[in-house]
């Protein structure tokens, strides 16, 4: 047996939803994270300070009393945003950041920004007060190959934002393709980049073992195997601008298996075993802490947690529940290819 002691890691992404979904998911974060940032893409979206308190409060209402958890909340960025009221948001500490989803990029995104020159004067404040904005880097244009719209966001849109506004302090969420860590690495100091477990588990033929694989379909979409080496490579080389984002976006069952099945990857209940599987895969289990508990608290400004988790290496392989139960639905929990050794203990 093998054990490793880390810091309590964070999850900087992930999708808590709402209602009785919120209530089954939040604990399957909230047991192994100190810190999440929670995605304001709900129906209607969150889009002010008064919307982001009350989410949080009933995020918090469904954290266990045993976990010691903190939600920070985010805004979803509009044409319309409010570029005042943000500021005092973030200086009263309801809202930590704003999340630009270019309009109709993935789940409930319909709002998002369609000119990126009509957010810039919002982008420009939130650079003057270090108020960090995460990117879902996609384009959405119809032409453009689903495979090659991550890149063309890269060329088209945010190296536009970097070179405008150095200082922004920019996170480019979930990342999926060698371009990206290429840019990433060699861009602005502010500029970072998450990834998810399940890009760095998965290639693209993920999609089709057999038949089609609605389980594995996420959006930005998986991609070759040279992307995902590329990926695997950032997020264990312990370089500080790469850190976990899991992205973690349950839907039920009954939407993901249907003619136009939902984007997203349920991956919280196993994703800390999966990372150590994976880095101990790559003989990187020296960086794990580097890529889950300390690179994004840097980020952001933030301590790193105080706890600390022990992971631990047994002889036999895990077995995995296999879905998430609420009420007569569930929701399929993300599982990877290979055997996983590792599991956490508090
Ligand atoms: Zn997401």
């Amino acid at each position: 047996m093998e054990e490793i002691e880390i810091i309590k890691p964070d999850d900087w992404h992930v999708h808590f939803r709402d209602n009785e979904i919120l209530k089954a998911v939040v604990p399957e974060t909230t047991r192994h994270f100190a810190r999440s940032i929670v995605m304001p893409n709900l129906v209607p979206p969150i889009l002010n300070a008064k919307q982001a308190i009350e989410y949080k409060k009933r995020i918090e209402k469904a954290i266990p009393t045993t976990d010691n958890f903190e939600p920070l909340m985010t805004i979803y960025l509009t044409e319309e945003t409010n570029k005042k009221k943000l500021k005092q948001a973030f200086k009263d500490e309801a809202v930590f950041a704003v999340k630009l989803y270019p309009a109709g990029a993935t789940t409930n995104s319909d709002s998002g920004v369609k000119d990126i020159q009509k957010v810039m004067p919002v982008l420009e404040m939130m650079t003057e007060i270090g108020m960090p904005l995460l990117i879902h880097g996609e384009v959405t244009d119809k032409e453009i190959d689903i495979f090659d719209r991550e890149k063309v966001f890269i060329d088209d849109k945010l190296n536009f934002i970097c070179k405008e506004l150095p200082d922004l302090k920019i996170t480019l969420e979930h990342i999926t393709t060698t371009e990206a860590t290429q840019y990433v690495k060699e861009g602005n100091k502010n500029l970072a980049a998450s990834i998810t477990p399940h890009h760095l588990a998965l290639n693209r033929n993920a999609l089709f073992v057999g038949g089609i694989r609605p389980h594995n379909y996420c959006l930005p979409i998986l991609k070759r195997e040279m992307h995902r080496k590329a990926l695997v490579e950032a997020a264990t080389s312990g370089n500080p601008k790469f850190f976990l984002g899991t992205d973690t976006a349950p839907h039920l069952t009954k939407d993901k298996e249907s003619a136009c099945g939902c984007a997203g990857v349920f991956n919280a209940t196993y994703c800390l075993s999966i990372l150590a599987q994976l880095f101990d895969n790559e003989n990187s289990l020296n960086n794990l802490e580097n890529f889950i508990s300390r690179n994004g608290a840097k980020h952001y400004n933030l301590k790193t947690n105080n706890e600390t988790v022990l992971m631990i290496k047994s002889n036999e392989t895990s077995i995995f529940r296999e879905f998430l139960h609420i009420g007569n639905q569930k929701i399929k929990i993300f599982k990877p290819d290979f055997p996983v050794f590792w599991t956490i203990s508090k």
